[in-house]
C-alpha cells in the first residue's frame, strides 16, 4: 500500500478552499464531528508541555480536533474524511522561520544566483557567462545583477576578486555582482564609467571604495558605497515584488515553513504580500516587522503614526485558519556584522587586528569598538516605549555584544514603564554575547532569534572571524546553548536568502554545531565552547518559540486540541535518525490551517 498524500482540494492559485472546507462541514450535521483529514500510525511529535509523541491525528475545519492513540482516532472518522496512513513516518508542527527576508530571498531565485558556494574565479566566471548568454536580449545596456556570492570563501583561500574578473566575460552590459552578507558589491568596468566612480570619488559617509595601489577603484563596494551604481539599476516593479513574493513562498511550502517574520519590510514588500494573498495564494502566515530607519529614531510619535497607517493597509486582523497578513513588528538595526572586513558590529571591547601587514604578524587588541549603536540609547527607550503603547513589538538586529548590551537596557527601560504589558521583543543574532547578559534574556523576557547554520566552522565563522575577536572572546561566539542554560527562550530565524533557506541544515548545525562531513577539513571541529541545543530544544525552538516571538503560540507551533492545523510530515523521524543526517530531511507534505498546501511527488 502506498502512502496517500494526495490533498483532498488540490492546490491551485486562487482557490478559496480554507472557506470552503468551513461551509461543506456546516451543511450535514450528521457528520459533523468527522475530520476533514486524519493521520494515523505514525510518530507525532506535539511538542506539547510534555512534549509527547502521539501516533494519530485529526483535523476538522483547519484545527485539530484530536491528538492520541490509533484507537481513539477512529471515532472522529467519517465517509468524507480523507485518512492517510502514515507508515511511521514523523508529524511535527510546521516551522515558524522568525527571520528571514522573504521577498529578497524570492527575488534572488530568480536572479543570476552563485548560491553561496565556494568557486574560483574561472568558476564564477563561467557562471556568470551563462546567466549572460541566457539573456541575450539584454545586451548591451542592461544590467545583470547577481546574488549569493560567497566573497570570503572564494578558492584559493586568500582570492581577492576585482573588476578584472568581470571585465574578461564576453558582454557590454554592466554588472553588480553582491555578496551574500550584503555588504560588500562588485562590479565591472562598464559599471564604475557609467556610476562615475574615479580615482577622485571621495567614500561616502559609512562606505568604502575599494582601490589599487595607484587609487584606481577596484570595482569593489563596501557597505554604503555600493549606493553608488545601486541606484542606478532600475528599481523593482510591483509586478517583479508579486513574482518573488510568489518564488518565496513555494520554497517555503517545500521546507515545510508554515509561518514567518519577514524581518525588514518595506512599503512595497507589503504591497506584494497583500496582492499574492488578494489573489489566494498566501500559504503562510506572514508577518512583518517594518524597517525603522535611525534617523526616523528623533521622532517616535511620527514612527507610530507611519506604523499604525500601515497595520490599517494591510493587517488582516487576528490569527485564524486561514493565512493572512499580520503587521505588528517593528525592525531595527543596532549594529552591523561582527565578521570582517566589515567589524560593523557594536562590541564592548575592541576588535584585534594584526601589528602590520607581514604574513607572521601578532594579532592584539585594536582601538576599534565597531560604530557607536545605530539608535543612541535615550532614542531608543523611547521608541520602544512609544510603539509599545501602540501594540508594536520589537524586533530588533544585534549582533556585537554592546549592540546586545543597549537593546537589553532598552528593554529594561520599557518593562519599568510597562509592567505586566505582554510585549514579545526580539533580538535578532547575538552572534557575540557578554556572559554577563545571558540572564538578562530570561529576566527581561527577550527572546533571541538565532540563525542556528551560523553555530558551525565555515570561511565567515573561523577566516574573517577568529583572529579579529581574539581567543577567549571567540570561544564563545554563537552561545545558543549558553543562553538556553540561562533560561531564555530560543527562537530561529534563517535570515534567508543571507544564507541559502535550510531550514534542516540549520536545525542539525544548532544541534552538533559542525558542518556538514563534507566539509573541507579546517571547518570540521565543533565551534566554540558552548554545548548547543538538544534536538528537542532546536525543534522547539523552530516551532513553538518561534510561534511566541509571533504572538500566536496559542494558535499555531505545537500540535494540540484546538489549535491550528499547521503540520508537517517528514520522510524521516527527526528525533531518532543519526544527528548529521537531520540535514537530509524532506519535506513531504506541508499543512495551513488544515489545508495541504504543498506535497512531495
Ligand atoms: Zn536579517
Amino acid at each position: 500500500m502506498r502512502i496517500n498524500f494526495r490533498a483532498r482540494h488540490a492546490f491551485t492559485l486562487g482557490c478559496a478552499c480554507w472557506m470552503g472546507s468551513l461551509t461543506l462541514v456546516s451543511h450535514d450535521a450528521a457528520v459533523a464531528a468527522s475530520a476533514d483529514l486524519a493521520y494515523r500510525n505514525g510518530h507525532v511529535y506535539t511538542v506539547d508541555a510534555k512534549d509527547s509523541v502521539q501516533q494519530a491525528l485529526a483535523i476538522l475545519n483547519g484545527r485539530i480536533v484530536y491528538v492520541g492513540s490509533d484507537v481513539g482516532l477512529d471515532a472522529y472518522l467519517g465517509p468524507r474524511t480523507q485518512v492517510v496512513d502514515l507508515r511511521g513516518r514523523m508529524v511535527m508542527p510546521g516551522l515558524v522561520d522568525g527571520h528571514m527576508h522573504p521577498m529578497m530571498g524570492g527575488a534572488s531565485l530568480l536572479k543570476c544566483n552563485l548560491h553561496y558556494e565556494r568557486l574560483t574565479i574561472e568558476q564564477m566566471q563561467a557562471r556568470i557567462q551563462t546567466c549572460l548568454d541566457q539573456s541575450r536580449d539584454r545586451e548591451p545596456d542592461g544590467w545583470l545583477e547577481v546574488v549569493n556570492w560567497f566573497q570570503e570563501a572564494m578558492l584559493p583561500p586568500g582570492t581577492v576578486t576585482t573588476r578584472a574578473a568581470l571585465d574578461a566575460l564576453k558582454t557590454r552590459r554592466p554588472i553588480f555582482v553582491r555578496s551574500s552578507f550584503g555588504h560588500t558589491g562588485l562590479i565591472n568596468s562598464r559599471a564604475i564609467q557609467l556610476a562615475e566612480i574615479g580615482k577622485g570619488t571621495a567614500d561616502p559617509p559609512h562606505g568604502h571604495i575599494g582601490r589599487d595601489s595607484a587609487g584606481v577603484p577596484t570595482g569593489l563596494l563596501d557597505d554604503a558605497a555600493q549606493r553608488l551604481a545601486d541606484h542606478l539599476i532600475p528599481p523593482a516593479l510591483p509586478a517583479d515584488n508579486v513574482r518573488s513574493v510568489k518564488a518565496a513562498l513555494e520554497a517555503a511550502r517545500q521546507q515545510g515553513i508554515t509561518s514567518f517574520l519577514d524581518a525588514k519590510a518595506a512599503d512595497a514588500t507589503l504591497a506584494a504580500f497583500a496582492t499574492v494573498a488578494h489573489q489566494g495564494g498566501l500559504t503562510a502566515r506572514a508577518h512583518f516587522a517594518v524597517l525603522v530607519e535611525p534617523a526616523e529614531g528623533a521622532d517616535p510619535q511620527k514612527v507610530v503614526s507611519r506604523l499604525i497607517t500601515l497595520r490599517q493597509r494591510y493587517d488582516q486582523g487576528p490569527v485564524a485558519v486561514r493565512p493572512a497578513m499580520t503587521v505588528r513588528n517593528m525592525k531595527l538595526f543596532l549594529d552591523g556584522v561582527i565578521s570582517a572586513p566589515a567589524l560593523s558590529g557594536a562590541m564592548l571591547e575592541p576588535y584585534w587586528l594584526p601589528s602590520d601587514t607581514a604574513p607572521n604578524a601578532v594579532w592584539q587588541p585594536s582601538q576599534n569598538r565597531g560604530p557607536a549603536v545605530y539608535f543612541a540609547a535615550p532614542a531608543l527607550k523611547a521608541l520602544l516605549i512609544a510603539v509599545s503603547r501602540a501594540g508594536f513589538e520589537a524586533h530588533m538586529h544585534a549582533d556585537g555584544d554592546r549592540a546586545v548590551r543597549e537593546g537589553l537596557d532598552a528593554v529594561a527601560a520599557l518593562r519599568s514603564e510597562l509592567p505586566g504589558h505582554d510585549i514579545r521583543i526580539g533580538i535578532a543574532h547575538d552572534e557575540i554575547v557578554d556572559p554577563a547578559d545571558f540572564p538578562r534574556f530570561k529576566q527581561l523576557n527577550v527572546i533571541p532569534v538565532l540563525s542556528f547554520q551560523w553555530e558551525k566552522r565555515a570561511p565567515d565563522t573561523v577566516d574573517n572571524l577568529e583572529q579579529y575577536l581574539g581567543p577567549d572572546r571567540y570561544k564563545l561566539v554563537e552561545p545558543a546553548g549558553f543562553l538556553a542554560d540561562a533560561g531564555a527562550r530560543i527562537a530561529y530565524g534563517s535570515d534567508w536568502p543571507v544564507d541559502t533557506l535550510d531550514e534542516w541544515l540549520a536545525l542539525k548545525v544548532g544541534i552538533t554545531r559542525t558542518d556538514v562531513p563534507t566539509a573541507a577539513a579546517a571547518y570540521r571541529e565543533r565551534l566554540g565552547k558552548d554545548k548547543g541545543l538538544s534536538r528537542r530544544q532546536a525543534l522547539r525552538a523552530i516551532t513553538l518559540n518561534s510561534s511566541y516571538e509571533l504572538h500566536q503560540d496559542t494558535e499555531t507551533g505545537s500540535l494540540e486540541t484546538g489549535k491550528l492545523a499547521d503540520l508537517i510530515v517528514l520522510d524521516r523521524n527527526v528525533l531518532e535518525i543519526p544527528e548529521d543526517q537531520i540535514a537530509n530531511t524532506k519535506v513531504m507534505q506541508t499543512v495551513v490551517g488544515g489545508r495541504i498546501v504543498y506535497s512531495a511527488d
